[in-house]
């Protein structure tokens, strides 16, 4: 079976998987999406899967989404990337479930970057060159990424060296912790730079939409033979590959006898950008037993009142969060949350991302609303819930995690305290390595003063009380070079790139 994608804002406009990636956002601003009576349609028995590996897992969920990838192709990607080069010990599963108190804590950090954008951005490259070279095309590709921090760093580092591929990075100036600052400014690899976008990180996204409908800049592409694409969750490579950790684990849930196969399971998601949860959605859809997905928040809760009211209102501070990754008010992926849920009307989704654009708000109709608490719960936690879980779950459970997760196992507690009926098994998707947060993390477990102390002695200090080891990436950082150090402004930033994109045609 061909699973078609489609643009959001227009049900017209058809594509196959490896233009999608390619291109990564179509030209009318909407993002590339299936339908959801055709993911449903692609189904799959879930106890044959009993025995598959993570890249067994990968291998059918890739070839049911990305149809126009070979079978050959779609291996050599997934052995490419979810290797002992990018996963190290975790190389036969790279995203294990473990028990967290009653509940249990996917572990999505294990790649070389630390944080959960490494399982799709380790394996987007690949898809990409191989896109590529069987287009056989000569023009290059330009990646332009905003970043509220973890996803800058990996693209950085799945990117790096890929041939005839030349990636920029936008991260906001003090949107992101010093130690993801640090992962940024000392990438190395010939075909990419980073640069401070002085502003938040919804500026940083809004300039990458901008550049790529700008019409000048099209055509400069056009002249130069560059082809703008992006490493962000908008990117279809993107999301497809996060569907595989949910089935993954189910079924370790299965095999470790903590359910029953058919047992339905929650799964609560720390929510930025609305990627991770709505490769949940999907794989709720293909038949995985999944009771609620809960959407997590931190302060910047527009989420949580989006799923409890319909309502969608950007217009208010971005509080900057402890959990910086999800300070986001323009989550991007629920525009193809909305697309499934209305049944691909484009045109419902062309109008509520122009209301969005011109008001900064939108409300959807309470059909539409109804369906989306069908399968969704919300919540959000403020800065001392998630200081007081990360102690809690120090104490209590003798796990240590870091505020991403935090926000959603303080999330989860709110939602079985009012849901007590609910007996599901409960898996909280963790995030991030506490390490990469360790200047937020270890204050709420040591009593001790630290606040001379610098960022490496801080990730000493963490490892003496919690014996857990410090990934080889964050400790490695102390000895590299610091490369990249511009901060522009906003409009700075967009003739940045147009001097690069005239640079890289010659
Ligand atoms: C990106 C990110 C999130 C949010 O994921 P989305 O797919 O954007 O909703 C949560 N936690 C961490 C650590 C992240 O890097």
């Amino acid at each position: 079976m061909i699973m078609k994608l489609y643009s959001t804002r227009n049900i017209n406009e058809t594509i196959d998987s490896k233009d999608a990636i390619i291109k990564g956002l179509s030209n009318d601003g909407g993002l590339y999406s299936p339908l959801l009576k055709d993911i449903k349609e692609a189904h799959f028995d879930i106890e044959k899967l009993l025995d598959a590996s993570y890249k067994d897992i990968s291998k059918i969920v890739f070839k049911t989404f990305l149809s126009d990838f070979s079978d050959e192709e779609i291996e050599t990607c997934i052995n490419n990337a979810y290797g002992e080069g990018n996963f190290g010990a975790y190389k036969n599963n790279i995203a294990p479930t473990t028990k967290i108190g009653d509940n249990f804590l996917l572990e999505l950090y294990h790649g070389p970057t630390s944080a959960f954008k490494d399982m799709a951005l380790t394996i987007l490259p690949q898809f990409l060159t191989t896109a590529y070279k069987s287009k056989g095309s000569d023009s290059k590709v330009y990646i332009l990424t905003a970043t509220s921090g973890d996803t800058g760093k990996a693209a950085l580092s799945g990117f790096r060296d890929v041939p005839n591929v030349f990636i920029t990075v936008f991260y906001p100036t003090d949107g992101v912790s010093n130690i993801q600052k640090m992962q940024m400014q000392t990438s190395e690899g010939n075909n990419v730079s980073v640069v401070a976008l002085n502003g938040d990180f919804d500026d940083c996204q809004r300039l990458v939409k901008e550049i790529y409908t700008d019409n000048k800049i099209k055509e400069l592409c056009n002249n130069k033979k560059v082809v703008l694409s992006s490493a962000n969750s908008i990117n279809i490579g993107r999301l497809v590959p996060q569907i595989v950790y949910y089935i993954n684990s189910y079924i370790e849930l299965v095999r470790n006898n903590y359910i029953k196969l058919h047992d339905k399971v929650n799964f609560t998601v720390p929510t930025g950008n609305f990627g991770d949860i709505l490769a949940g959605f999907i794989a709720k859809n293909l038949g995985l037993p999944i009771n609620r997905l809960i959407c997590a928040s931190n302060d910047n809760n527009v989420l949580t009142d989006f799923i409890n009211t319909g309502t969608y209102n950007k217009n208010r501070e971005l509080y900057k969060t402890i959990s910086p990754s999800m300070d986001i008010l323009v989550s991007s992926n629920l525009e193809r949350l909305l697309f499934l849920l209305s049944d691909g009307d484009s045109i419902l989704i062309k109008n509520l991302m122009n209301d969005l654009n011109a008001k900064g708000t939108y409300t959807i109709s309470n059909d539409l609303l109804a369906k989306i608490k069908e399968h969704f719960s919300c919540s959000f936690a403020n800065e001392n819930e998630c200081k007081e879980t990360i102690k809690d779950a120090y104490l209590n459970d003798k796990r240590l995690i870091d505020t991403h997760t935090a926000v959603a196992y303080a999330c989860l507690k709110e939602y079985l305290k009012n849901n007590s009926d609910d007996k599901s098994v409960n898996v909280i998707l963790s995030t991030a390595s506490p390490y990469k947060f360790a200047r937020s993390v270890l204050p709420c477990i040591s009593s001790e003063n630290i606040e001379t102390l610098n960022d490496f002695e801080y990730l000493d200090k963490l490892y003496e009380i919690s014996k857990e080891a410090i990934p080889q990436n964050l400790s490695s950082l102390k000895n590299k070079t610091i490369r990249f150090n511009d901060t522009l402004s906003y409009n700075d930033c967009k003739t940045y790139v147009v001097n690069k994109i005239g640079g890289l045609g010659d």
